[in-house]
């Protein structure tokens, strides 16, 4: 049986002298893992498609349970990120991530858009990783499930005053109200930070990542953003520990060369 999706790859495996396993998350199917035989091959008609970042159409074949590419046509493949390290690395974490979270059968229209609205901005509009990171970090985690809850205090059930937000179960409570919530660690949210993560749970995917906050509340919001993931699944990303590694390298070069 063959069917057809559109879908970017997410991940992307050698085996065998000239075949990849490909990780493809895709418009209407899911997650969809299959076997690109020959996809290494030099006169391979889908070695641009099978890219890491290569958004387009992709022909399955599935057979007995087992998923293969047929053909696939790229139209969007992202060149751009290749010419700057930081900006790489940080795509290929939203790569590892989108690998952790959402199961095959899991809606991913949306995550599709806001990853390919990412990796747009990233590459071709150069809006600042700083903006970028967290606000794709919490709005994926809120398409996975992993929504945090930022109405009013999850204790008291008012207006939180002095608000935190518990990383472990992603709830916002005033920080008298600290003794009624069941352990994990909790960071103080400023106003300002609380609008960003507002904006970011409920904005048109189309202006997720247009919005304005000054230089504290962001470097608040891009820490508890980063902290919440960490939390919620518990793992430590490999391409994150690199970017992370990068972005310190690039502070103490800035530093020494004033
Ligand atoms: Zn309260």
């Amino acid at each position: 049986m063959h069917f057809t999706d559109d879908g970017i790859v997410i991940k992307n495996v050698n085996i065998k002298e000239s075949d990849k396993i490909l990780v493809i998350l895709t418009k209407n199917h899911g997650k969809l893992k299959a076997l690109a035989p020959g996809a290494r091959g030099k006169t391979s008609r889908i070695l641009a498609a099978t890219q890491l970042f290569s958004y387009g159409s992709f022909t399955f074949f599935e057979s007995r349970g087992y998923l293969k590419l047929d053909s696939a046509e790229p139209s969007e493949q992202f060149f751009e990120l290749s010419h700057e390290i930081t900006a790489l690395s940080l795509a290929s974490y939203f790569m590892e991530l989108l690998n952790m979270v959402g199961d095959s059968d899991v809606p991913t229209e949306e995550m599709l858009r806001l990853t390919l609205n990412a990796l747009y901005v990233l590459a071709k509009l150069k809006i600042p990783e700083q903006i970028v990171k967290p606000t794709f970090e919490l709005r994926l985690m809120a398409l996975s499930g992993f929504e945090p809850h930022l109405s009013n205090c999850g204790v008291c059930k008012k207006y939180a005053r002095n608000p935190m937000l518990n990383l472990n179960n992603g709830m916002l409570h005033c920080s008298k109200c600290h003794s009624g919530i069941d352990g994990g660690i909790s960071l103080p949210v400023p106003e300002a930070t609380l609008a960003a993560l507002r904006y970011v749970l409920t904005s048109d995917l189309k202006k997720i990542f247009s919005f304005k906050i000054s230089a504290e509340p962001l470097g608040r919001f891009y820490d508890i953003c980063e902290a919440y993931v960490k939390a919620q699944l518990e793992h430590d990303f490999s391409t994150l520990s690199f970017y992370n590694k990068l972005m310190m390298q690039n502070t103490y070069l800035g530093d020494t060369q004033k």
